[in-house]
C-alpha cells in the first residue's frame, strides 16, 4: 500500500501530569502509526502540547509562575512521557510553537474573509475591582438547581447556569459582585455550516465509533450554536482581525488546528508537500484519523470540520474517529484533587511498559468505559509472560543449540501465519484494537500448542531431521510474530529481530534466511 496517512493524537492540555486514561485513548494513535508505516504507507503522525487557556492560567496564578512557565513545564514533561511509552510520532509540538501561532493566525484570518467568523456584541460579565470581563468559570454563585456554591460554567450537580443566573455571580478571584457591560466577540458560524457538516457526517460515520456517531448526532438535532473564537484573556494566540488587540484565541480553535499545522510544519521540515495530505488528490489514496477521548469528540466531528470547511480551499475532512470511553482506577474516576488514579510517570516506573501498551488496548475502554486494577495488568503481564516469553525461551534457549539448524517450514503453520497478517490487518483498519490483541493471543497459544504437540524434546533423541524441521518452524513463527507485535509491544518485537538477525519490519509472512547464531539470548520478561 501507499497510502498518505495523518494520525492526530489529541493535544494534552499542560495543567497537569499525564495519567492513565489519557494513556488508553492516545495508545491507539501509535498502534495505527506504526502498522500503516508497516505495511507501507506514509504515515505523519502527529500531537502536541496545549499550551493556552484558562485552566493553565489558573494552574499558574496557583503556583505563582507564568502561564509560560507552566506550559513549559508540563511539555517537556509530556514529551518525555510520549518517548518513554515509545510513541513514534513523527512530529510532537506545542501550541506556544511560532510556526503553529503563525499558521493559525493566517487560518484564522481566511475563515474571517470568508465570511464564517463574524463580529457580534453581547452583554458580558465585568468585574469593577479588577477591571476586566470575567469569563463563566471565573463566576461564583449558588446553583438554583441544588443550592450549593458553583463555579459559572457547569455546577457538580450537572446544571449549567444561564445567562440570567450570571447575573448575580460574585467575581472568584476577588469577590465583588459583577455588572454587565457590552463586550464584543468574534463568532465561527456553525449554524450556517450546518448543511454541509451534516453531509460530512453521513458520508463518514460509519467508520466512527459508535459514541462519536451518537454524541455527534445530539448536536446537529438540537441545531448548532455559533461559538464565541475570541476571549478576554492576555494568554493565547493574537486575532489577526483589528479591534481585537486585547483579546485571544479561544483555546479549542487554536489546538484542532494544531493537526494542520503540524503536518504543514513537518512537510517543510522533510520537503514534502503537506497538501498531499491534506487535500484531495484521488480517492482512496488518503485516510485521516483523529484520536482522543469521548469529551473530546464534538471537536474533531464538529468543530474541526466546520473550521475547514470555512477555510474554503478543499481541505479534507476526518476519516476515522478513534474515540475511546473512559477508563476508571479501582472502579473510580481519576481524580488529582482526590488522590485517584495513577500518572504515565509513576506506571514508567513500576510496569513494564510493553506490557502496559498492550493490557491498555486488549482491556482498554474501546467501546465501554474499563477499569484498571494493578491485579488485572499483572494478570496480561505474567499471560505474556507465559505464552510469548516462554515460547522464545524454549524454542531459541533449547539446550545445547548453538544456532537455528537448517529446516523446512511446516505447510500448515506457514498458512495459518499468512492467513493471521490478514486478519489483524482487518481488524486494525476496521480500529478493533481489541480484537486485533486476541489474535495476538491465539497466536501464542497457536504456537504453544504446535511445540507440545510436536515434542521436539522426544524427537531430538529420535528423528534429528523432524526435531530441526520443528525448531525451524517455531523460529519462523517467533519471526513473524516480531512483525505482528510491533504495533502493540514495539520493544519486544525489536528485541526479537535482534535475537533473529531480522533486519526490516514488515506485515507479511518471513522466514529465516541467514544462519542465526543463539548468543546472548535473554528473557524477554520477569514474571511479576
Ligand atoms: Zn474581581
Ligand atoms: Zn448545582
Amino acid at each position: 500500500m501507499n497510502r498518505k496517512v495523518i494520525i492526530g493524537g489529541a493535544w494534552p492540555y499542560a495543567n497537569s501530569s499525564l495519567h492513565l486514561g489519557h494513556l488508553a485513548a492516545l495508545i491507539s494513535g501509535d498502534v495505527l502509526a506504526r502498522y500503516h508505516r508497516q505495511i507501507g504507507d506514509k504515515v505523519i503522525y502527529v500531537s502536541g502540547t496545549d499550551c493556552h487557556g484558562t485552566p493553565i492560567t489558573e494552574r499558574a496564578k496557583k503556583e505563582g509562575i507564568s502561564p509560560k512557565q507552566i506550559s513549559e513545564k508540563y511539555h517537556k514533561e509530556f514529551d518525555m512521557v510520549f518517548n518513554k511509552m515509545n510513541f513514534s510520532y513523527d512530529l510532537y509540538t506545542k501550541t506556544e510553537d511560532e510556526y503553529h501561532k503563525e499558521k493559525v493566525k493566517e487560518i484564522f484570518k481566511k475563515i474571517y474573509d470568508n465570511g464564517y467568523i463574524y463580529e457580534k456584541v453581547d452583554e458580558d460579565n465585568y468585574c469593577e475591582h479588577c477591571n476586566k470581563f470575567v469569563a463563566d468559570r471565573e463566576l461564583k454563585l449558588t446553583c438554583p438547581n441544588c443550592g450549593e456554591e458553583t463555579k459559572g460554567d457547569q455546577c457538580d450537580c450537572g446544571y449549567v447556569p444561564t445567562k440570567d443566573d450570571l447575573k448575580n455571580a460574585v467575581c472568584i478571584d476577588c469577590e465583588t459582585k459583577t455588572s454587565t457591560k457590552p463586550n464584543k466577540n468574534l463568532y465561527i458560524a456553525l449554524s450556517k455550516l450546518q448543511p454541509n457538516i451534516e453531509e460530512y457526517v453521513r458520508k463518514n460515520e460509519t467508520n466512527w465509533r459508535k459514541n462519536s456517531q451518537n454524541e455527534t448526532h445530539k448536536y446537529l438535532k438540537e441545531g448548532l450554536k455559533d461559538r464565541a473564537v475570541t476571549r478576554n484573556l492576555n494568554w493565547g494566540i493574537e486575532i489577526p482581525v483589528e479591534g481585537f488587540e486585547d483579546k485571544r484565541m479561544y483555546v479549542w480553535i487554536d489546538a484542532v488546528l494544531g493537526y494542520i499545522t503540524t503536518v504543514m510544519k513537518y512537510c517543510e521540515e522533510n520537503s514534502l508537500n503537506w497538501e498531499d495530505w491534506w487535500k484531495k488528490k484521488e480517492e482512496n489514496e488518503n485516510i485521516i484519523y483523529m484520536v482522543h477521548g469521548k469529551d473530546n469528540i464534538v471537536f474533531h466531528t464538529l468543530i474541526l470540520p466546520g473550521l475547514l470547511l470555512g477555510i474554503n480551499e478543499n481541505y479534507l475532512l476526518p476519516d476515522k474517529i478513534v474515540s475511546t470511553e473512559y477508563l476508571n482506577f479501582n472502579d473510580q474516576k481519576f481524580s488529582k484533587s482526590k488522590g485517584i488514579g495513577m500518572t504515565i510517570l509513576d506506571a514508567i516506573e513500576k510496569y513494564n511498559t510493553d506490557t502496559l501498551r498492550f493490557h491498555l488496548i486488549k482491556n482498554g475502554p474501546e467501546t465501554k468505559d474499563a477499569n484498571f486494577t494493578d491485579d488485572d495488568y499483572t494478570l496480561t503481564h505474567n499471560e505474556i509472560t507465559n505464552k510469548l516469553g516462554n515460547f522464545v525461551n524454549r524454542t531459541l534457549k533449547y539446550k545445547g543449540l548453538l544456532q537455528i539448524p537448517n529446516g523446512n517450514i511446516d505447510k500448515d503453520v506457514k498458512e495459518y501465519i499468512e492467513n493471521l497478517y490478514k486478519e489483524i490487518s482487518e481488524y486494525i483498519e476496521k480500529i478493533e484494537f481489541r480484537n486485533a490483541t486476541n489474535k495476538i493471543i491465539e497466536l501464542l497459544d497457536y504456537a504453544n500448542k504446535y511445540y507440545d504437540d510436536k515434542k521436539p524434546w522426544i524427537q531430538f533423541k529420535e528423528n534429528k531431521n523432524e526435531f530441526d524441521n520443528i525448531i525451524y518452524t517455531c523460529a519462523v513463527i517467533i519471526a513473524n510474530i516480531s512483525n505482528v507485535i510491533e504495533p502493540f509491544m514495539p520493544e519486544t518485537a525489536e528485541k526479537i529481530r535482534n535475537y533473529l538477525k531480522i533486519e526490516q519490519k514488515t506485515w507479511n509472512y518471513i522466514d529465516i534466511q541467514e544462519e542465526v547464531e543463539l548468543k546472548n539470548i535473554e528473557p524477554l520478561f520477569e514474571r511479576k
